[in-house]
């Protein structure tokens, strides 16, 4: 399937959460009712493959798709364990499927949009002439999992070249890359299991954020328990290390937890998933060769935690109100290098293993309110908060991480 026209206001590259999130508001706010979308996946965006966790106060903007929301966390370790003070903060959880088909819901009614299945792997613009390789069939089309998925194309795919032209082109399609000899690259990997049991087991009004109670010999891993009802939730098992477990390794770190942590002996399996996000500390730029990078490909995955749905839904916000106001995108202020240097440190102590990530995530909870951590990890904390929060840290593998990324 080709593009049906050559001239579009708008390209998207990638229609996830980051293009969607764009999208939707852009098309919501009555201001582009004459332009003309193109959206390029490889994916329909019909399956449930991820669910987003978030801390807010207030309502999101995708509120009505907010699946659950916790008032109640439980912090977990074998130095510190309590519930958090989270002084008006919840805890909530979009699925992927409701999100995608909310969005493409008014995608469709606004009539504006064109959504082309194919996989990209070229790009290039000049002024407004946009040139686009890739391949359509049915490698293009299968579900990838991130960073390490082949995108190589199928015997039966179809190769294609497309000249279009577009005055914004917003691209969201990840591809790590070493752009420093510095640079440092964790994953966060994880698989999750909802499970529902026979009896009564689970507080629904309460979710456990970390519990580190788990075997830490591969570095950063904890289990994370999302209740749905007082038989279903969501249990992850995840680690902040560089390369990926056997996938029976996270089944058995499930296993243990579920049936030790928990003391669950009963219980199903009803659903699965398994994820990536890159911890990195690439760089990345919000505009470069003539494309907006969106998303996790423009520097929205937060490197030292691995989140990433607040802050696409802030930029796309800030994205549409420079739209409105008619000024350039490129113009649109970067995210703070303070908070850059603070990832870096932190994830140089977990990739060098100066301090062990269950005592710093148990330091900082101990030592700080949640809520406080929270506004931290979304970067809004002031300099002298941010001292605060530093001070709670042993200085030792801290001062030593920080002498090295600067
Ligand atoms: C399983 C999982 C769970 C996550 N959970 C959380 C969470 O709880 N909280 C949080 O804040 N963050 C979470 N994240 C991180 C982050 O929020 C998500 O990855 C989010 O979807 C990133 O949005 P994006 O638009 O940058 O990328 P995506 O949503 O991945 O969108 C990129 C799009 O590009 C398409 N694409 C990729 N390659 C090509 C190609 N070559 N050609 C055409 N199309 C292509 C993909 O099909 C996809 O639709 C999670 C990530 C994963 C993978």
């Amino acid at each position: 399937m080709s593009p049906r026209h050559t001239h579009y206001d708008m390209i998207f590259l990638g229609g996830g959460c980051a293009a969607l999130s764009l999208l939707v508001r852009l098309l919501r706010s009555g201001h582009f009712s004459s332009a003309r979308f193109l959206v390029i996946d490889r994916d329909r965006k019909k399956t449930n493959d991820r669910t987003w966790c978030f801390w807010e106060k207030g309502d999101n903007y995708f509120e009505s798709v907010v699946y659950r929301k916790w008032e109640h966390l439980n912090f977990f370790s074998t130095d510190f364990a309590a519930p958090l003070q989270l002084n008006g903060y919840r805890y909530k959880m979009i699925r992927a499927v409701d999100f995608y088909s909310y969005c493409l819901e008014v995608l469709e009614q606004s009539g504006q949009v064109e959504w082309v299945e194919a996989a990209v792997t070229e790009v290039s613009r000049t002024n407004n002439k946009v040139m686009l390789k890739g391949y359509v069939g049915a490698g293009a089309a299968s579900s990838p999992i991130e960073l390490t998925a082949s995108t190589a194309p199928l015997a039966s795919d179809a190769a294609f070249t497309w000249h279009l032209d577009a005055s914004l082109v917003f691209n969201s399609i990840y591809k790590p890359a070493t752009t420093s000899a510095r640079q440092i690259d964790l994953l966060q990997h994880f698989k999750g299991w909802i499970i529902e049991t026979d009896l009564d087991t689970f507080d629904p009004y309460r979710a456990t954020l970390m519990d580190f109670r788990v075997n830490q010999q591969e570095g950063a891993t904890f289990v994370y328990v999302m209740p749905f009802s007082k038989r279903r939730a969501l249990v992850e098992y995840t680690l902040f290390t560089a390369t990926l477990l056997s996938p029976a390794a996270y089944e058995q770190g499930l296993r243990d937890y579920i049936e030790k942590q928990l003391g669950i002996h009963s219980y199903k399996v009803v659903e699965e998933e398994f994820g990536i996000i890159p911890m990195t500390t690439q760089s990345f730029s919000f505009y470069k060769d003539g494309i907006f990078n969106l998303g996790t490909a423009g520097g929205q995955t937060k490197a030292s935690s691995g989140y990433t749905f607040q802050f696409i839904q802030k930029q796309s916000a800030r994205i549409v109100q420079q739209l409105l106001h008619e000024k350039p995108l490129q113009t649109l202020p970067g995210d703070s290098r303070r908070f850059h240097f603070y990832d870096r440190v932190l994830l140089q102590v977990l990739a060098k293993g100066y301090w062990p990530g269950d005592k710093v995530f148990a330091r900082l909870f101990a030592r700080n309110s949640a809520s406080q951590i929270f506004r931290f990890l979304d970067n809004e904390t002031s300099l002298s908060e941010e001292l605060s929060i530093i001070s709670s840290l042993p200085t030792w593998p801290f001062l030593k991480a920080a002498s090295s990324v600067i």
